[in-house]
This record gives C-alpha cells, sequence and structure tokens, in this order.
C-alpha cells in the first residue's frame, strides 16, 4: 500500500461536474489499494472574485490583510466540502479539512505565510480509519490561531508541505497541461512536455513566469528533497517529474522559457556615484514593501551614474511615490524615468553551466527577430531580458526555435 498526496487544481476542480470527476478519480486511486490525502484549490477564478468583492468594499482603504485571508480561505473551503460530498456520493469515504483542522501552523505574515511546522497526527488517524483526506490548499494557522494564506498558488505548497510531513511515497499535482512544458503551450504552440527537471531549473521557471508550480512550493519539495510529479488531472499520461539534479541532465542546455508579462523599469539618472547611494535607495523601496527584480547599475564617467531597476507594473506607482521626495538628496540634477509596457523573457537550464554561448545564441535569435533588449541579466542557470512587452509572446517563439526545444 502506498500513501499518496495529490493536487488538484482550480481548472481541475472548476465546476460540480470536474468535482464528480476528480472525486471518481481520488476514489479510484485508493480502490487500487493506495491512502490518499487530496489538496484542492478553489475553484477556478473564485480567488479573483474573493478579491475584486473585497475590493469593492473598501474602495478607498486597503482591507486588512487579516480579513483578506478570512475571505480567501473560504474559497478552498467550499471545495473540500463539495469534494467530500461527491466521494461520499460514489459509496466512499472522503473527510475534508481546513489547514487549521490538518494541522498546517504558519508565521503571521497575512496572505503571504511562511509553513513553519505540520502536525500530521490528525491526518495520519483519518489515514489509518481508511478515510480518504480532502485537504484545503492555501491555508494555514498563525500561532494565535489567525487563519493565514500562503501566496497565490500556495495550494501547491500545502501539497507538497503534506507530502513532507506524512512522509507520502508519491506526490502528484494534477492540474490542465500533461506537466511542465519548454514554454508555456498557451504561448508555444509546439512547446513540448519535459520528463524530467530539476528543482533548481523548475524553481527558476516559476519564479520567471512559469505559473504552472508556485515557486515557494518548489522551493520547498528542494529543501526536503520531496520529489513530485506534474501531470494531467484529465488522463493517465505521464507527467514531468521534478527531482534532485543528475549528472545526464546537465547534457541538456536549455531546459525552458519562461516570460513575465506586466513588468516595469524605473531609472534614476545622474545619481552621484559614491558609498551609500544604492543602499539609500533600495533600503526606501524595500521598506515601502516593493519587491524588486533585476537592478542594473552604468559604469560611472564623470563622477555620475544610472540605476535601473525592475518590478511588477502593479508597484510602479507605489515605487514612484517613494523615490520621488528622496531625488534631491540623491545628487544634483538626478532625475527619475519610468516605463511600463515591457515584460521578461528567460532562458533556464543546469546545463548553462558547463556550455558556453547561450547568451549569444539567445541574442542573435532577437536579433534577427528585430527584438530590442533593454536590460539583461544572468545566473548561473538562466538569461533573462526585458523587452517590449508587446512582442514578449513572439519572441518567446522565436527563441524556444532558435534552441530547437
Ligand atoms: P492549477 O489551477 O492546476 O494550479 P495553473 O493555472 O496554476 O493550474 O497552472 C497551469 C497553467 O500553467 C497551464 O494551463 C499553463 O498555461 C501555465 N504554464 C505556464 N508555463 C508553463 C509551462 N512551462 N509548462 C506548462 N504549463 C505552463
Ligand atoms: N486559490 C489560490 C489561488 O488562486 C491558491 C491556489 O489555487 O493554489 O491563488
Ligand atoms: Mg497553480
Amino acid at each position: 500500500m502506498s500513501l499518496i498526496v495529490q493536487k488538484y487544481g482550480g481548472t481541475s476542480v472548476g465546476s460540480t461536474e470536474r468535482i464528480h470527476n476528480v472525486a471518481k478519480r481520488i476514489l479510484e486511486t485508493q480502490r487500487s489499494g493506495n491512502q490518499v490525502v487530496a489538496v484542492v484549490s478553489a475553484m477556478a477564478g473564485v480567488t479573483n472574485r474573493l478579491i475584486e468583492m473585497a475590493n469593492e468594499v473598501s474602495p478607498e482603504n486597503e482591507p486588512t490583510e487579516r480579513e483578506m485571508d478570512v475571505l480567501l480561505s473560504t474559497g478552498e473551503q467550499t471545495t473540500i466540502a463539495l469534494t467530500s460530498m461527491a466521494i461520499n456520493a460514489l459509496g466512499g469515504k472522503a473527510i475534508s479539512l481546513t489547514g487549521s483542522q490538518a494541522g498546517i501552523f504558519t508565521d503571521g505574515e497575512h496572505t503571504k505565510a511562511r509553513i513553519s511546522n505540520i502536525s500530521p497526527d490528525e491526518v495520519q488517524r483519518l489515514l489509518d480509519e481508511d478515510h480518504i483526506v480532502i485537504l484545503a490548499g492555501f491555508q494555514g494557522s498563525s500561532p494565535d490561531g489567525r487563519i493565514t494564506t500562503l501566496g497565490r498558488g500556495g495550494s501547491d505548497l500545502t501539497a507538497i508541505a503534506m507530502a513532507a510531513a506524512i512522509n507520502a511515497d508519491l506526490c502528484q499535482i494534477l492540474t490542465d497541461v500533461d506537466g511542465v512544458y519548454t514554454c508555456d503551450p498557451r504561448i508555444v504552440s509546439n512547446a513540448k512536455k519535459i520528463d524530467e527537471i530539476s528543482y533548481d531549473e523548475m524553481l527558476e521557471m516559476a519564479s520567471s513566469g512559469s505559473k504552472v508550480m508556485q515557486s515557494r512550493s518548489v522551493e520547498f519539495a528542494k529543501k526536503f528533497g520531496v520529489k513530485f510529479e506534474v501531470k494531467s488531472s484529465l488522463n493517465n499520461n505521464p507527467g514531468t517529474i521534478v527531482t534532485e539534479e543528475h549528472p545526464n541532465m546537465e547534457s541538456v542546455v536549455v531546459r525552458g522559457i519562461s516570460i513575465e508579462k506586466e513588468q516595469a523599469k524605473v531609472t534614476i539618472e545622474n545619481v552621484s556615484d559614491e558609498p551609500g547611494v544604492a543602499s539609500k535607495i533600495f533600503h526606501a523601496i524595500s521598506d515601502s514593501g516593493v519587491i524588486i527584480d533585476m537592478i542594473v547599475q552604468n559604469v560611472s564617467k564623470t563622477n555620475h551614474t544610472d540605476i535601473s531597476f525592475t518590478l511588477h507594473r502593479s508597484d510602479l506607482k507605489k515605487a514612484k511615490q517613494t523615490i520621488e521626495p528622496m531625488l534631491a538628496n540623491l545628487g544634483e540634477n538626478v532625475e527619475m524615468e519610468t516605463t511600463d509596457g515591457i515584460g521578461k523573457l528567460s532562458v533556464v537550464g543546469i546545463g548553462m553551466r558547463s556550455h558556453s554561448g547561450v547568451a549569444a545564441q539567445m541574442f542573435s535569435a532577437l536579433a534577427k527577430g528585430g527584438v530590442n533588449i533593454q536590460m539583461i541579466s544572468t545566473s548561473e542557470i538562466k538569461t533573462a531580458v526585458i523587452i517590449e512587452e508587446n512582442g514578449l509572446e513572439e519572441a518567446a517563439n522565436i527563441v524556444h526555435e532558435a534552441f530547437n526545444l
């Protein structure tokens, strides 16, 4: 008998008919001789709708994050009850648990809480009594008993963390695609399914826009060595195994391509080239809660330099409001310029560590396609460029083709 954790995403439980199909699949998994914990997300669109409603009732001031979490956790709570009912209606024995009932404890950081520990006794007890446990994704409980949520896409994290806590034999992330592809198949129609990918590659892809997995869940899986499979909830095709890196993986130079839309850029021109300037700017930005991505500083020729950074477009207003009052303190003639309408294109692969020329090949493909590169950043296993958002999808196709993915 194996202990299996399955996670069904929003689209897979997007209607009562789909919940019925998911219920059948969960029951079949148990009837093949396994113990099953099934983590479910809110039905497709529900979390977004709840956020819209929160903004509608508090248009002037932002709703408090405590109340946001009370609200958002209801999406998953609806799905656990319906899924359990559907399984029971099919003659199975299922029971639903909220995050807190399942012993998922987090810190107190509402809307982006981190799991601090899991006490799986109740889950274990119910499994031992032959129940199927239907667990609400994306939620937990703070040390003082407040409901918390784990950040968008957080049901992936619930599944991986619970798999680690109960030492599951198998963790499956069941979604609306057959696995992790060389690029989002909705953008590159001939993208191919990847059979196996390392944690680091999955992490780089997830954090640079491949939303098929929540990046924090991949980080967690790497830390605790949870091997998992991303596969379709609609068929039984083999999916993508996400696991520890092994030497054979290095023979593939580029594993995949990610794009991230809705980026923006802030450039602060003519700042004095002296110690402490970057520190002032980025401390202020960090204190304002804005998350930044790439940072580029020019070489200074005249004791002055330009500093640019990118961020999500929705944070641009806050970043401008933070920097504007500081400009005079950063040197004479300091100016700020901002741009939105840009996006990021990244190529990822652990083979880049041992193969040269990936950046050159990427840049020449973009040049041939007439795509202008505005910023470049690299890590050991990633090369990323900022380009116009309008041409982002076409550029992804061009680069995908250039690397024969
Ligand atoms: P779920 O609701 O099951 O959590 P998500 O919408 O979060 O599903 O993730 C699945 C979606 O991720 C796919 O429909 C696909 O459009 C998108 N996606 C982005 N990048 C990739 C990729 N590299 N491989 C597969 N899917 C991707
Ligand atoms: N329902 C949450 C979201 O939409 C969590 C999840 O689906 O994983 O972000
Ligand atoms: Mg998801």
